[in-house]
């Protein structure tokens, strides 16, 4: 053994002792390796079997050894499993089988570090690494993002001219994906000679998980062409896809693809399809298909109950926790955000209250998000000082987004006083948002402080802050068409502006007088109506008014929050056209109808 080696497997040894010990406490086993555990023989069975090589002269068999390393291994007593390994490692090197079966431990396990360290071992002994090898550490890399390591071992197996192998490849793709980096994901499946519904699957799953939504459609659309098998995992990361793009039709067309070729609609589809349908507004869709799921688990109910909380339903939210508790299902910390969200979204701060403290009796810790649900919910409410102490007695360090809540219910309620009290807090913690200042700045608007308008520009100037671009975006005949403000781009571009324009002129005629506050530039009044006109948002409804049948329900998606000028241009909108108008929002729904919003104004 070099001396080298030696001092490695001490080393490693070493930072393992402290894994062993954390594996005696059952709470660093994930549920998935306990419920495998008892398929294998018991940890006293394989110790007696060790017993017995010990007594007689097996012991020195070095199959026989690495059968019992792996049994041990098998069973989670990874102390004893290392203990096998290094009486052999004194012997001969192991068989390469065996230092994989170790990687695959550490790595299935959730031991990426310890995974990687056990590959480096592996590479600076006498045994040379295969391909199981390299489709054991990469999801290691993967696991702990680390992009790094990954390109590294990538640059190994090039050496080892194991890249066209297809398991290689399709964990390579799924590392980059995970690691965000999508080029290389790409460039890898561009070189498979006949990609696999894995290999696809990986693919899809990478861009969904960067954000690149559209891309991942496309990769969709080229598997059907291929006409390469789909399965569930495919099915769940494109519903993903169709739900952040808020891509409904597709949405729809993938659900009846599930239906045609009878794919298994495990909890993980069932759930998809959920949070697709809720995601892009159909919240009715997402109660049919929760309804026609016979086996429900946690995620299921979970999703259904999220989906309702965002659009409102707090009411039928609680109905289903309810049913969901009855049937014996114990709800997770995700439930609940998903419940508290109703209630915020209704202003119920009783109900909300209850359930607040309903998840401490099922010994659940808050995390931030509950606290911000809680802060949205009383600040909504009006029940500013009450937000603001829960904030300041909060027993984590409270994060911008629960500060932001707060200065969000600033603006509702006019309170300039707590709001710049609020935002020094905010901007410690997040300076570098647009978001906040074009808050803040919009709460002194608001009351006519325009010297703070004034000082929150030159803070933004000053610190070189950019604003963040508003956008929105529409689904017509399952095409996305993206629209930016004074966006001119797009080929219908004239009689888009044109109908804008006449839309406006008519909503003025109903009353609609513009809010110039929404507008944070210092441009000339005339100026700035021209640009609240051509807000991203109304741009997107009149594309979807001139290329619709009358009546159709047009959904819009904003990255960022409705303004109030729109929001209530929205309403003047529906009362003309006599349509539904559904906006998603960066925080929530609005359902427009007859000149109404289902918001109450309350957002
Ligand atoms: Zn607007
Ligand atoms: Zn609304």
């Amino acid at each position: 053994m070099s001396r080298k080696f030696k001092i490695n497997l001490h080393r490693m040894l070493l930072s393992l002792h402290k894994n062993i010990h954390a594996l005696k406490c059952q709470d660093q086993f994930s549920s998935i390796s306990l419920s495998k555990l008892q398929n294998y023989t018991s940890p006293h069975e394989v110790r007696s079997l060790h017993a017995q090589i010990l007594k007689t002269q097996h012991s020195e068999d070095l199959s026989l050894l690495s059968r019992l390393a792996h049994r041990y291994l098998l069973c989670h007593c990874l102390g004893d499993a290392l203990q096998v390994f290094a009486q052999m490692k004194r012997e001969k090197d192991p068989h390469v089988f065996l230092w994989n079966e170790f990687v695959k431990w550490y790595s299935r396990n959730g031991f990426y570090i310890e995974s990687m360290e056990f590959y480096r071992c592996l590479s600076l002994s006498k045994t040379p690494p295969n391909e199981f090898t390299f489709t054991f550490i990469l999801p290691a890399c993967a696991g702990s993002r680390s992009l790094f390591h990954g390109r590294s071992i990538h640059a190994q197996i090039i050496l080892r001219n194991m890249d066209s192998n297809l398991f290689v490849a399709t964990a390579l793709i799924d590392m980059y994906g995970k690691c965000g980096d999508s080029l290389s994901s790409r460039q890898v499946f561009d070189e498979l000679r006949q990609p696999t519904t894995a290999s696809f699957n990986a693919l899809i799953s990478g861009y969904v998980t960067n954000g690149e939504f559209n891309e991942a459609m496309w990769v969709f659309n080229q598997m059907l062409i291929s006409r390469e098998r789909m399965d569930a995992m495919t099915m769940a990361s494109i519903l993903h896809a169709c739900a952040s793009l808020g891509a409904l039709q597709q949405g729809r067309w993938i659900h009846e693809l599930i239906e045609r070729e009878n794919i298994e609609k495990n909890e993980y589809v069932g759930a998809a399809l959920i949070n697709m349908y809720a995601k892009c507004g159909s919240i009715a869709d997402s109660l049919k298909v929760f309804d026609e799921i016979n086996r429900r688990d946690l995620v299921l109910w979970t999703s259904i109950i999220c989906g309702l909380g965002s659009h409102g339903l707090a009411y039928e939210a609680e109905r289903i926790f309810l049913s969901m508790i009855r049937t014996g299902i114990k709800p997770d910390t995700i439930t609940f955000v998903g419940i508290l969200c109703g209630f915020s979204h209704v202003g119920l701060v009783e109900k909300g209250w209850e359930y607040y403290k309903l998840m401490s009796s099922y010994g659940m810790e808050y995390s931030l998000e509950h606290c911000n649900c809680m802060v949205d919910m009383l600040g909504r409410a009006g029940k500013l000082e009450e937000a603001e102490n829960f904030v300041r007695e909060m027993d984590m360090k409270p994060d911008a987004g629960i500060w932001g809540a707060l200065l969000n219910a600033c603006k509702i309620y006019k309170d300039v006083e707590r709001a710049e009290r609020v935002v020094e807090e905010v901007l410690t913690l997040d300076s570098d948002n647009a978001g906040w200042y074009v808050l803040m700045s919009n709460i002194y608007a608001t009351s006519g402080m325009w010297d703070g308008v004034a000082k929150m520009r030159t803070l933004m100037k000053q610190r070189n802050v950019l604003k963040l671009p508003g956008w929105s975006w529409i689904e017509v005949d399952g095409q996305i068409h993206n629209f930016l403000v004074a966006d001119n781009s797009h080929p219908l571009s004239y009689e888009i502006h044109k109908l804008t324009k006449d839309l406006d002129k008519r909503m003025r005629e109903m009353g609609y007088v513009p809010l110039l506050d929404c507008v944070f530039s210092n441009m000339g009044e005339g100026e700035k109506e021209g640009l609240l006109c051509g807000h991203s948002e109304r741009l997107a409804i009149a594309f979807g008014l001139l290329s619709t049948k009358p009546g159709t329900t047009l959904r819009v998606m904003k990255n960022l929050r409705v303004c109030i000028d729109c929001h209530n241009a929205t309403k003047f909108i529906t009362r003309i056209v006599g349509r539904e108008i559904i906006v998603r929002d960066a925080k929530r729904f609005h359902h427009f109808r007859e000149g109404l919003c289902s918001c109450g104004d309350y957002w």
